[in-house]
């Protein structure tokens, strides 16, 4: 067995800046895929973990625990809803989501967007758009239809008495960070109420970096589910599914989901989150990388895309040898997901950077 040799080889973290083999430090504006949220190695949540690991690791998901009631009352303070599911990812977040729209509506049909991605096991899957991830693994799970994202009108030919659930992100993450449009949320909300289907937002990815604790907050409409994974425990894997439906006892389930560990890091990650104000402070800390070559970046906050006219992969390495990581979303499209504890000067030095890579290889 080996590694990829080609691949940066990491050891150390610390902040928003890694350290490679040769001691070469970066300035990790991926961080994991949005993971890191706090940073790397932040030291009051190592020692909470640290603590964890001597207290209580396992329960098991027929028990109860302090370290889970932790993590639902830090999670109360952001959001309202009466249930959450925990597994251990993003796609198992999504699979439950999945799972619990068809069994409450007792309706087979999921109505999914173009570009949009979900993650890769077979639920997952077959509401995730790209041909490459889905290529070779058929069939999928029968029921899934994709309508063009942002267009209403597709919507309103789309979704019926027939559809269970549609399932969409406010802010496409590896579609190219593409925001969807005010009046496309609306419509899928009013549309899914008028249907009895349920609408299903996956914040995997848009969750705490936009300005809000939830991407969709910007929309003023309420989902029946969330999806959240990536940066809830910044690092220990976690995913979580909230509902306003009881989920079934034994009728889904993990073995390591709403484990106290994972439990303890989530709700130490949202603490600190809440007490740094890091969600409020994103906004603030936001750039905009202009340039000849740039067509426009777009997102939100901490959550940012820069669409170029060309290729964006040999920046990403470019970028990589001027100390910044970052990698695409799409061909065109350079991604930038920071820790959120960045500074506005780091922020701004990423954009002189990728600025200074665009322009040198004119
Ligand atoms: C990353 C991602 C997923 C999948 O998460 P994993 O933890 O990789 O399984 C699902 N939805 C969105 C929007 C994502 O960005």
């Amino acid at each position: 067995m080996s590694l990829y040799k080609k691949r940066l080889k990491l050891v150390r973290g610390k902040g928003v800046y890694v350290w490679d083999e040769e001691g070469n430090r970066y300035l990790d504006a991926i961080a994991g895929i949005g993971v890191a949220i706090l940073g790397h190695s932040n030291e009051r949540l190592a020692s909470i973990i640290a603590e964890q690991m001597e207290k209580l690791v396992v329960a098991g998901p027929m028990f109860n625990h302090e370290e889970k009631e932790e993590a639902l009352e830090e999670l109360s303070r952001f959001v309202s809803f009466e249930y959450a599911y925990f597994g251990n990812s993003g796609t198992e977040a999504v699979e439950a989501a999945l799972k619990f729209a068809r069994f409450y509506t007792g309706k087979k049909e999921i109505i999914a967007m173009t570009k949009a991605f979900h993650g890769r096991t077979f639920g997952s899957l077959s509401a995730t758009w790209k041909k490459k991830y889905r290529e070779g693994f058929g069939p999928l799970v029968p029921g899934f239809k994709h309508i063009p994202f942002n267009n209403v009108e597709a919507a309103k030919e789309a979704i019926t008495k027939e559809t269970a659930a549609v399932i969409v992100e406010p802010i496409q993450g590896e579609g190219g960070i593409v925001p969807a449009k005010e009046e496309f949320i609306k419509t899928l909300r009013d549309l899914t109420e008028e249907n009895d289907a349920l609408l299903i937002v996956d914040e995997v990815q848009s969750a705490f970096r936009t300005g809000k604790f939830l991407a969709i907050e910007h929309y003023n409409v309420q989902p029946d589910m969330v999806t959240m994974g990536k940066g809830l425990a910044n690092g220990i894997p976690i995913g979580v599914t909230l509902t306003n439906f009881d989920v079934p006892r034994g009728k889904h389930g993990s073995t390591f989901g709403g484990n106290p560990l994972a439990c303890k890091a989530m709700a130490t990650t949202l603490r600190i989150l809440r007490e740094e104000k890091l969600i409020e402070k994103a906004s603030e800390k936001s750039i905009t990388v202009t340039g000849d070559k740039v067509i426009m970046t777009r997102g939100k906050g901490l959550m940012l895309g820069i669409l170029l006219r060309e290729s964006a992969g040999k920046y990403v390495e470019m970028l990589q040898g001027k100390g910044l990581l970052v990698n695409t979303a799409g061909s065109r499209v350079i991604r930038l997901l920071p820790p959120l504890i960045i500074t506005k000067e780091q922020m701004l030095w990423v954009k002189e950077t990728i600025e200074g890579a665009l322009n040198g290889n004119q």
